[in-house]
């Protein structure tokens, strides 16, 4: 039996972020994971670059069931607070683009960071430690240490804490180490679970749609995509399954089945305005439109749709339809391509379990959730890496 005031599950973003502020107010701390190694999302993240946070943070780039439960945490941590992390590792970064931040070597040197940060905050990292097992004794009046309440099991050893902090993330990309355990052990102390679906994912289309825009795979382009009520104005990718690209990534977080998307291919025009002013010329559409967008795209979109002409000989409805498809080309997904491709995933343990101040769960002492497998989901750009610092540094001054 050791004996351990944190024990920490999950030696991903959160949990070790937990971990080192933990450590470094002097407590005693183990990191579980059960993968060979820590961080292995993090190696992956942004194309190998980790886009570790996103200088506009704001509550509205999140998700969850209480959209106001982030701000605390977001607050304490700020993307300025672990810029200044990574410049004291003097780890060179740049601003991409809409204020996300990537390092310009590699992932790896924010995982060496926190390990470097680990060490010297006296963090006992162990891996190939898959946690099996917890139980909770309610602490008694006469036990000598009271306050170990949380006996934690893996393979290898059996832990005993005061302190218990589930980090263990989402059920996204299974062979980097993604377990349901999380969710299992909120059932277990019966806390409530927004149920969690595949995010930032990209779509699947049905196979007659897919023979239409076949054509078209491999091409990319800006367009504003919206759906139920939020926009991303971003490229968007045709693939040979479906639709991917940031903007697409984007709106998947707030689709759900059934529902249809609407893709501005044109989102600077009015294109039945437009359209409609030229429509005595003697230019054809294909050319019209390749002054706007990508001639290849429009060949195909042309071939598919509209054969091309010059404009003067498209009746009025004609012009209107054309327009349609431009300015609001409704595309209903058959679905995702699910947790095997999606880069979180949403929902997770309700936050009205948890305190917003601490990530502590209210009703069962000692006991936290951070990171990903919160009901706390980010936008693309570095929200959710911003998130697993902030949870995890809160959940850290608390522990
Ligand atoms: C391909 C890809 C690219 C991404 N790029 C970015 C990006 O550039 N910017 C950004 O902000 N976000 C990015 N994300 C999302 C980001 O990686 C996650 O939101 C973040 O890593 C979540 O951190 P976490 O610590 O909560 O969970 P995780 O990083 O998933 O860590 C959880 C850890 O718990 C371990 N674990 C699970 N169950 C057990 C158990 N029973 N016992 C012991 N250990 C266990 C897992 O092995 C894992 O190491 C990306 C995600 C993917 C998949």
């Amino acid at each position: 039996m050791i004996e351990k005031d944190v024990v920490v599950i999950g030696g991903g973003a959160a949990g070790l972020f937990c971990a080192i502020e933990a450590g470094k107010r002097g407590r005693n701390v183990v990191v579980l994971e059960h993968a060979d190694r820590i961080g292995k999302k993090i190696a992956i993240s942004g194309g190998g670059r980790c886009n570790f946070t996103n200088l506009h943070t704001s509550a509205d780039n999140f998700l969850s069931a209480n959209p106001h439960f982030c701000k605390s945490a977001l607050a304490r941590y700020t993307p300025t607070n672990f810029i200044s992390l990574i410049e004291k590792h003097s780890i060179a970064y740049h601003e991409k683009k809409l204020g996300q931040l990537f390092c310009d070597g590699s992932s790896r040197e924010v995982i060496e960071m926190l390990l470097t940060e680990a060490r010297e905050a006296g963090v006992e990292i162990r891996c190939g430690s898959l946690v099996r097992n917890v139980s909770r004794s309610a602490p008694s009046p006469v036990e000598r240490r009271s306050s170990l309440s949380f006996t934690i099991e893996t393979e290898k050893a059996i832990f005993r804490a005061a302190s218990l902090v589930v980090a263990t993330g989402g059920l996204s990309i299974a062979p980097l180490g993604a377990t349901d355990f999380g969710y299992r052990l909120a059932r277990q102390f019966e806390l409530a679970i927004v149920e969690p679906w595949p995010a930032l994912v990209p779509f699947t289309l049905s196979r007659e749609t897919l023979r239409q825009v076949g054509p078209l795979s491999g091409i990319s382009l800006d367009a504003l995509v919206s759906c139920e009520g939020r926009q991303f104005r971003e490229n968007i990718l045709i693939t040979h399954r479906g639709l991917s690209g940031p903007a697409i990534l984007q709106i998947s977080s707030y689709w759900r089945p059934g529902l249809s998307i609407t893709i501005n291919l044109l989102p600077e025009l009015d294109a039945l305005q437009v359209l409609t002013e030229h429509e005595n010329k003697e230019i054809t559409l294909a050319n019209f439109l390749s002054q706007v967008l990508p001639r290849r795209f429009v060949l195909a979109w042309c071939a598919l749709n509209f054969p091309s002409q010059p404009l003067k000989r498209y009746t009025p409805r004609e012009l209107a339809e054309i327009a349609r498809k431009l300015n609001r080309w409704e595309v209903v997904p058959t679905g995702t391509e699910g947790y095997r491709k999606a880069e979180v995933t949403a929902g997770g343990i309700s936050t009205a379990e948890l305190s917003s101040q601490t990530m502590a769960v209210k009703k069962v002492a000692g006991l936290y959730f951070i990171g990903e497998v919160v009901d706390v989901t980010g936008q693309l750009g570095g929200f959710n890496f911003q998130w697993a610092w902030a949870s995890g540094y809160a959940a850290g001054q608390a522990v």
